[in-house]
Formats: structure tokens, C-alpha cells, sequence
């Protein structure tokens, strides 16, 4: 039977996305975020505004909904398992624990038999020296939780590079040191998986970071299909591994020849799947939706080619002009602050 009132711990844009979507199939949304008025609660039913780890606040949202999703990564595993025992809770708690730190993250899609960055883990200076020794000097330093957006991340880029204080200069915190991947670009698949273990992938999105942000997705990347098809088969692999019941985005790397490494992985909603809302029938967040709520999953085609772009900070200037062009889908995210660096919303181009 599907579920009538969704709970979504978590009240960003991408909340607000899965709220509206939830409303055009009859089902109630409630919001478990400490912001009131917050992006997804402007369009949802109600809003608990509580901590998301505030055990009465979980215990309010287990008695008012049927079934419990979540719109970031970084839910307390702890609230998430307590909130498991006595409402559905999808994706399963044992995602937010592999993507929470890269380490467990990278170890997990080893074993899913597909390929990563090499990887050190570090705990202190000393272990960097030898890390970096290692990778001959050059790789990418990260906090191994709460990074995002390439913040708590360093490039060692040449191996003649200081080293010194490099390990304090992130904050005392675990590190990871992965290699340099030498990528040719970057893509990303989104992919659902209902409760009967069917599986549905949207075609991968080619996608360019600037200053550490997604800038845009273009679809389709410029892959072959051998390429698409191991995304979708690694995609595959990592939902039935997880026992999975919702949307999972996956971040490659394509290597010179078209090989793929994972980059990383994300159990919800996807900034590079935006697109979807405009180029597909049924979008990664109605997909997510009906995923959680029992019902039968939707057609992931594309039928359009398209361009989706953030508009981060000051872009949110650009809404008239874009608002004025045909064949384009405008969506903003109901932030009153644009600061530098922060997501307002974001437009899809239809390209034909
Ligand atoms: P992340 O926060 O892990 O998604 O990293 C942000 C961005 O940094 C990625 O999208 C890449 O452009 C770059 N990057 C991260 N890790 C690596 C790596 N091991 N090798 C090369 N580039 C990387």
C-alpha cells in the first residue's frame, strides 16, 4: 500500500523539490529542519523545526508519517537507525553510513568490484609525509566527513609542493589522500531502485565544476555507449548491494579511453539530476517519490537533449533574461540572501 504522509528530514531546495513532486501525487509532506521557514517547508504541509537528531521531534515525525526520506547526506546515522524501528525509513540508513566518510565510502564501492581513486587514509601529519610519499607527492587531500561543494580539500598538484602544516590546516580532522585521477571529464548517473529491487537509470550527465560547485550538466555527455552502460552497471551494482528503495546519484570520473572511476555517491536527490524536471516525463523527484511511496517507478527516457545551469550568488540577476528565452525551465529555490557560493536556483535549457 503506498504511503500517505512523507516525512523529509531536511528543509534545502532539494526538499522542496521532492515536496512539490509528493503534492502532485496526493501525498502530504512534513519537514524535520532547525530553519524555519526554510526552502522546503514554503511548499510542504508542516514543519517540525527541530534538530534533526531532537529525539521527540523523531518521535513526532515516526507518528505522523507512513514513511521517512531524507534530502542530505549528513543525517545523524544514530536518528536516522532510532527512526528505523518504528517507521519505514528510505534509502536505508546503511547508505547515509558508507557516504558519510569517504573512506567507508571508497572501501564499499571497492567491493561493489568497481574502480576508485587510490586512497590512504590519513590521521595525522606523519601519516600524510608517508601518504604523500607514496602517491609520489601529488594527490587530493579531503576531510573524510561533512565535506561538500570541495570544501575541507586540498590539491597537491606537483610533488614539489609544501607539506608543511597540511594536516593541521584542515582542522586536526581524519583525512583521506586520494590519488590525482587524470579525467578527461566528469559525469554523473541517476538511478532509482523500487522495493521490489527494479532498477531505473536516467542517461548519465556530463557535468563541469567551478570553484568546487556544479556549474552545469549537459545531456547528453559526450561518453560512448560502452561508457554509459558500465555507469549504469556500477550504478546497479551499488543499489542492490545497499538493499536500496529511493534515488542515488553516482559521480564518475572518465578516464582517457573511456574507463570509469567513482568519485562519490550520494543517497538522495542530485544536483545533476535537476535536469530531469525538464527533459524527462517523470523527474528524479517524482521518481524518488513514487520509489518511497510504494508506487511502481516511472519512465527515466530522456526526450530532449538539454543544458541545466546553477545559479549560485549573483546568477539569480540572469532570472529576467532567462525568464524572457523560449525553451527554458526557470526553478528557484525561495532563498532571500543570494551570498557568493550559495545555490538559488537553477534553469534547464532544452536543447532540441
Ligand atoms: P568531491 O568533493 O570529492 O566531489 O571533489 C570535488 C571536485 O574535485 C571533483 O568534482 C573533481 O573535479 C575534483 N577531484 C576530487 N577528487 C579528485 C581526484 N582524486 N582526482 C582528480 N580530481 C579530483
Amino acid at each position: 500500500m503506498s504511503a500517505r504522509t512523507i516525512g523529509i528530514i531536511g528543509g534545502g531546495q532539494l526538499g522542496r523539490m521532492l515536496a512539490m513532486a509528493a503534492a502532485r501525487l496526493n501525498h502530504r509532506t512534513i519537514i524535520l529542519e532547525p530553519q524555519a521557514d526554510c526552502p522546503a517547508s514554503q511548499v510542504a504541509n508542516a514543519q517540525i523545526v527541530a534538530a534533526y537528531d531532537d529525539p521527540q521531534a523523531l518521535a513526532e515525525l515516526a507518528r505522523r508519517c507512513d514513511v521517512v526520506t531524507y534530502e542530505f547526506e549528513n543525517v545523524p546515522v544514530a536518528a536516522a537507525q532510532a527512526l528505523a524501528e518504528s517507521v519505514r525509513v528510505y534509502p536505508p540508513p546503511r547508505a547515509l553510513e558508507v557516504s558519510q566518510d569517504r573512506l567507508v565510502e571508497k572501501r564499499f564501492i571497492r567491493d561493489c568490484g568497481i574502480a576508485t581513486a587510490d586512497f590512504a587514509a590519513v590521521d595525522d601529519q606523519t601519516g600524510l609525509e608517508a601518504a604523500l610519499d607514496r602517491f609520489d607527492g601529488v594527490g587530493v587531500l579531503k576531510t573524510r566527513r561533512l565535506g561538500y561543494d570541495g570544501k575541507g580539500q586540498r590539491l597537491f598538484r606537483l610533488p614539489t609542493e609544501s607539506r608543511h602544516g597540511a594536516f593541521a590546516a584542515l582542522g586536526g580532522v581524519p583525512l583521506i589522500l586520494e590519488s590525482l585521477v587524470p579525467f578527461e571529464r566528469e559525469i554523473s548517473i541517476i538511478a532509482a531502485r523500487d522495493g521490489e529491487g527494479t532498477i531505473a537509470c536516467y542517461d548519465p550527465a556530463e557535468n563541469v565544476h567551478r570553484d568546487g560547485i556544479l556549474h552545469s550538466s549537459t545531456l547528453p555527455a559526450g561518453i560512448g555507449e560502452a561508457t554509459a552502460d558500465e555507469a549504469r552497471k556500477a550504478a546497479r551494482a551499488i543499489l542492490d548491494r545497499l538493499d536500496y528503495v529511493g534515488v542515488i546519484g553516482v559521480e564518475f570520473f572518465v578516464l582517457p579511453g573511456g574507463g570509469l572511476v567513482v568519485n562519490e555517491i550520494a543517497p538522495r536527490v542530485h544536483n545533476s539530476g535537476h535536469w530531469t524536471e525538464a527533459a524527462c516525463v517523470v523527474s528524479q523527484f517524482e521518481q524518488h517519490i513514487r520509489a518511497v511511496a510504494g508506487h511502481p517507478l516511472g519512465d527515466p527516457r530522456r526526450h530532449s537533449d538539454c543544458v541545466m545551469q546553477n545559479l549560485v550568488g549573483d546568477d539569480i540577476d540572469d532570472v529576467p533574461d532567462w525568464l524572457s528565452r523560449p525553451g527554458v525551465l526557470v526553478h528557484l529555490y525561495g532563498k532571500t540572501e543570494a551570498r557568493p557560493g550559495r545555490k538559488m536556483g537553477h534553469i534547464t535549457r532544452i536543447l532540441a
